[in-house]
């Protein structure tokens, strides 16, 4: 393993690593730590080539970028490596010289959650633990039980009452004890929170646990990966607790620190105008204040954000941009991603095409500039949103007759 320390997102002081910390001493719930690498150490033992010549085609491809002294990962659901697609005709319809689409539904529950939640059980079994829990807007509960379920780990799951079917339906079958909370993600949470310091279970609040934004980085470690070590001019995300923009600076960092990639790209953080305390903040120079959770993108419908050092240390350290979209925005943008190619996004995951069509309309992003947008969940997992967006077929009888007479073919 190569990490040597914790450093403290808000007061900067580093501790000795030792694998079992989640906040800053000093600071409390607050202090959100960074782990930091010995990069020199890596770049003698890790190169371009070896990896290419490693076979693992998993996410831990990446496993000296990680916080774990498991070698042996194959008894792991096998997360990561998902397919990054160059765009067929999407970047015209967006107005980009070109555009990839990274579609993380493909990871074995669902969403992109697999990344943290993979780290996390490994983590969890190094340190001995025999139960994980998690509060969650939904994926990161389905992720955390299913990747668990797999290596013997029970888990407890807190997720609010508004949690989608397909994801409650994920969760009940990997066998998860759900504590539906009545009330909203925060309520959630802090009821996660007390019950976790009460039985001493692991942790995998991706708002606290520092473990999480490394797993998610992997995303962004394989986007380099995927185009040659020469990442887009832009790369967009949707930001609920922020952990996942985090982690998608933290790989694009670590990519640099170790000398496989020469530029960071900017990256573009999106949120759902039912829901958006990051570009609130933003645009008011202020403070994050909590927000309603009122969108239909249920993935990112966080009112306060567990993890906003990290999130807006990556849009600002990249000269990226914050930007909100409306859920009617976010229904076309499913649309489309889905038309143009045959990529089924769910809500949250397809604001971040949302994003990007707004931030062209806006001159942020220009004509000429490249774009890697994260599809950070699958649109099976919501479906009753996604028929919203579409006409539902009329029923027709079944003669050839019949179907030529209602016009359907023309
Ligand atoms: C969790 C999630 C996000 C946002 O990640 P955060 O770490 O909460 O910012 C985006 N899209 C999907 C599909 C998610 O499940
Ligand atoms: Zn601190």
């Amino acid at each position: 393993m190569y990490c040597t320390s914790y450093r403290c997102t808000l007061c900067g002081k580093e501790y000795r690593y030792d694998g079992r910390m989640l906040t800053c001493p000093h600071c409390g719930e607050k202090g959100i730590l960074d782990i930091l690498y010995d990069y020199d150490a890596i770049r003698r033992d890790f190169s371009r080539a070896s990896l290419e010549t490693c076979g693992e085609l998993s996410l831990f491809r990446f496993a000296p970028l990680l916080p774990l002294n498991t070698t042996d990962f194959s008894p792991f659901l096998r997360v990561g490596c998902t397919p990054l697609y160059r765009t067929r005709s999407l970047h015209n319809v967006l107005g980009v010289s070109a555009a990839y689409v990274k579609d993380d539904g493909h990871n074995p529950t669902g969403s992109l959650k697999d990344r943290a939640s993979v780290v996390a059980v490994a983590h969890a079994i190094e340190l001995g633990y025999a139960v994980i829990a998690c509060s969650s807007t939904g994926n990161a509960a389905s992720s955390c039980a299913g990747n668990a379920a797999r290596m013997g780990l029970s888990t407890v799951i807190f997720v609010p009452e508004r949690a989608p079917e397909g994801k409650l339906a994920q969760l009940l079958m990997y066998g998860a004890k759900v504590v539906s909370v009545a009330g909203d993600y925060r309520m959630t949470f802090e009821l996660s929170k007390a019950t976790i310091d009460k039985y001493g279970w692991y942790n995998r609040n991706a708002g606290i646990n520092p473990v999480m934004v490394e797993g998610k980085k992997t995303v962004a470690m394989e986007v380099a990966e995927q185009l040659h070590w020469l990442p887009t001019d832009w790369v967009a995300v949707s930001v609920g607790d922020g952990c996942t923009i985090g982690g998608v600076y933290q790989g694009f960092y670590d990519l640099y620190q170790i000398g496989f990639i020469e530029r960071i790209p900017r990256i573009l953080g999106v949120q759902s105008f039912g829901c958006c305390p990051f570009v609130d903040a933003h645009f008011a120079k202020s403070e994050l204040k909590p927000a309603l959770e009122n969108t239909i993108a249920d993935s990112i419908a966080v009112g306060v954000p567990r993890n906003p050092k990290k999130a807006q240390r990556a849009v600002e350290a990249s000269h990226g941009e914050w930007i909100s979209v409306g859920d009617d925005e976010i229904l076309a943008a499913m649309k489309v991603v889905g038309n143009c190619e045959g990529v089924f996004s769910e809500p949250a995951a397809a604001a971040a095409t949302a994003g990007v069509a707004a931030a062209v309309e806006r001159g942020i992003i220009s004509h000429n500039d490249s774009v890697t947008i994260l599809s950070t969940g699958s649109g099976l997992k919501d479906v009753k949103n996604a028929l919203t967006a579409v006409t539902r077929p009329m029923p027709c009888a079944p003669t050839l007759e019949a179907l030529e007479r209602s016009g359907l073919l023309n």
